[in-house]
């Protein structure tokens, strides 16, 4: 998806528009619609046909095409200005492509950056990212998130009363959720987003209830069936690569950090990444500069980008740790710290705005 955000970025701006871009996807066009990546249908094809549709006609996409293996030139000096060696591309089907810059945007598990030896700093969370796509009695507008003991679970509106879950849970409750039937399935989903919480000790109760006084919680609506494909689940895991680059090289998107759906900014981080790249190769080209410089890249794409990804994943591990499962005063203090940030409309606003990129 990303890939095809920064396909689409270029080819809208005057200064890249003339680039031969060549798009290339192991899955088709159709597949890709019908959301084989990790979130569930609905939100990525509606992004995907979004995309697609501001792609440049001069765009050359290869869907499906695999990629076996890539040849990058080396780290020495002349290759570090740029140097006259391309990159080079091979594909399962045989065909080779020689390239002044390869994106590598191809997911969490991205081969292509093996294949540029880059190395990850990755943990495991212990947990598992379950997605289904179900339709609720009643359409409706909101991002609903619900802190369980197990992980949180979010219920995201998508349009005509069809909502994407997103449940972080443990791998037993995931593999039981997998093998339950659907009505089973929208039964344990019901039940875990409107069961009343556990009772709050007295004293921070009061001061909740002080807090959200006139405040009316209102409630998540109920799901009434299980839409498209049953639930899947995948392992959660915060993986950041140590390098974007290499000369000729650059990473985007989850190939360069994956993290917790918790905060629901994975693709954020993304197009983010997408922005930052785009800026600077139009920056080049109006210069004049080689595009695959790896000090080109290094400076106007690598660090701006490492240092915004790493404050954002440093902040999103952190909430991650708030909210795993614990009891007692740390917990209350965390719903107390929620409840105050609620009711202040200047301090969420700024949250908002710092998440929304
Ligand atoms: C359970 C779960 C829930 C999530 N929920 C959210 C959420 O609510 N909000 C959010 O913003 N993010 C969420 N994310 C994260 C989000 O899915 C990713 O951040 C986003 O999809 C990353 O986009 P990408 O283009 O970098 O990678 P991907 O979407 O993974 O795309 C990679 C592409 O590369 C292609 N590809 C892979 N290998 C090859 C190869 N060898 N040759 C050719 N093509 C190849 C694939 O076909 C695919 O199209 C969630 C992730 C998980 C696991």
């Amino acid at each position: 998806m990303v890939g095809t955000a920064l396909a689409a970025a270029l080819g809208s701006n005057p200064l890249t528009a003339s680039m031969k871009i060549v798009l290339l996807d192991r899955q088709s066009p159709a597949d890709l619609e019908q959301g084989l990546s990790p979130v569930p249908e609905s939100r990525n094809s509606a992004l995907i046909r979004a995309l697609s549709r501001r792609l440049p006609s001069s765009l050359t996409s290869l869907q499906p095409a695999s990629v076996q293996s890539i040849h990058l030139p080396g780290y020495s000096n002349k290759d570090q200005q740029g140097g006259s060696q391309l990159a080079t591309i091979s594909l399962e089907d045989g065909r080779h492509l020689r390239t002044r810059l390869l994106v590598a945007a191809d997911g969490a598990r991205s081969r292509m950056r093996s294949l540029a030896q880059l190395r990850t700093v990755q943990w495991m969370y212990n947990q598992r990212g379950l997605v289904a796509t179900v339709r609720t009695a009643e359409p409706h507008a909101t991002a609903w998130q619900r802190f369980l003991p197990t992980g949180p679970l979010a219920l995201l509106p998508v349009r005509h009363g069809f909502s994407n879950i997103v449940w972080s849970t443990s791998p037993a409750q995931a593999a039981e959720l997998e093998a339950s039937s659907p009505m089973g399935f929208v039964a344990a989903v019901n039940q875990a987003l409107q069961e009343p919480s556990d009772q709050t000790p007295s004293g921070l109760a009061s001061l909740q209830g002080l807090l959200q006084r006139g405040q009316q919680m209102p409630q998540p609506p109920l799901v009434s069936e299980l839409a498209g494909g049953s639930p899947k689940s995948f392992p959660l895991a915060l993986c950041h690569a140590g390098r974007y680059v290499r000369p000729r090289f650059a990473m985007i998107g989850d190939a360069a950090h994956a993290i917790h759906p918790l905060a629901g900014q994975g693709v954020n981080l993304g197009f983010a990444d997408v922005s930052c790249l785009a800026q600077a190769l139009a920056e080049a080209c109006e210069a004049g500069t080689d595009i695959g410089s790896l000090s080109f890249l290094e400076e106007h794409y690598e660090r701006p980008r490492q240092r915004a990804n790493v404050s954002m994943m440093a902040g999103l591990d952190l909430l991650k740790r708030l909210f795993t499962p614990q009891e007692g005063l740390l917990a209350n203090m965390r719903n107390l710290g929620l409840d105050t940030v609620n009711i202040m409309p200047a301090v969420k606003q700024q949250i908002m705005k710092y998440a929304m990129g």
